[in-house]
């Protein structure tokens, strides 16, 4: 019988801080796109953040990975917290591609994080190695998926597949005003990240 080819989710996020939103997302799109596992992937330095307080990198991973620890089909990379200046996305799927060429890759983030993607270091490449699942909460227009696919000249559907997820109801910056507010984040993300951030003042900065 012929191995049937490997597909594998690149969730990309800069995770500041991971919630439950990001879990179901990418629960979601292992059921939606027969996925066989799906690798979390926090930024090291995310190229588009200025003016925002993002926690240290290694905070980031840790929180990440205790999110997805019990989650078989979960794993990590530290690819790009480990590769120095920006965390460009086409450099990350370059290297996951070259590990494995004969695999389907599908790069997971914020479908408005991808509306900037012709904004993004080197698009074409990112095209050439993954398929893009645009992660947004209900009622999100596709009319600007739609728009995007036009301005790139691809097919509707044929490279930016639109993932529907309520539970991104929550977001990281909701989280964070919280902590800055001194009010409760229970419930918004697992329980052990919780205790990491309190534990470890990891958004302390926040209230300074
Ligand atoms: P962002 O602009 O902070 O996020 C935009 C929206 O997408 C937010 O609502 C965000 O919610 C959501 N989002 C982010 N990651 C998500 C995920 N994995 N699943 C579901 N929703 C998600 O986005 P970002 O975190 O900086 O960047 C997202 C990804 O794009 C990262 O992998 C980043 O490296 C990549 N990126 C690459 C370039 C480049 O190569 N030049 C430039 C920009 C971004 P939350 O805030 O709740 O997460």
């Amino acid at each position: 019988m012929v191995k049937a080819r490997r597909a594998i989710g690149l969730m990309g996020g800069t995770f500041n801080p991971i919630h439950y939103g990001h879990l179901v997302a990418a629960e979601a799109a292992l059921d939606a796109f027969n996925l066989d596992q799906v690798i979390f992937i926090p930024s090291g330095q995310p190229p588009h953040k200025s003016g925002i307080f993002v926690a240290d990198a290694e905070h980031r991973y840790l929180m990440t990975f205790l999110a997805i620890v019990s989650n078989q089909r979960f794993e990590m990379s530290r690819v790009e917290i480990d590769r120095s200046g920006p965390s460009y996305t086409s450099d990350t799927l370059s290297y996951f591609d070259q590990l494995d060429a004969s695999a389907a890759w599908y790069f997971i983030t914020g479908a408005d994080a991808i509306l900037d993607i012709v904004s993004w270091h080197n698009p074409d490449s990112i095209f050439r190695h993954a398929q893009l699942i645009a992660a947004s909460r209900p009622g999100y227009s596709l009319n600007r998926i739609r728009a995007l696919e036009n301005q790139l000249g691809v097919k509707s559907g044929e490279r930016i597949h639109p993932l529907e997820v309520p539970a991104l109801a929550i977001s990281s910056s909701q989280i964070r005003e919280r902590l800055k507010g001194g009010l409760s984040i229970k419930y918004l993300v697992p329980e052990a990240v919780e205790h990491y951030i309190v534990k470890n003042a990891v958004y302390a900065a926040l209230k300074a």
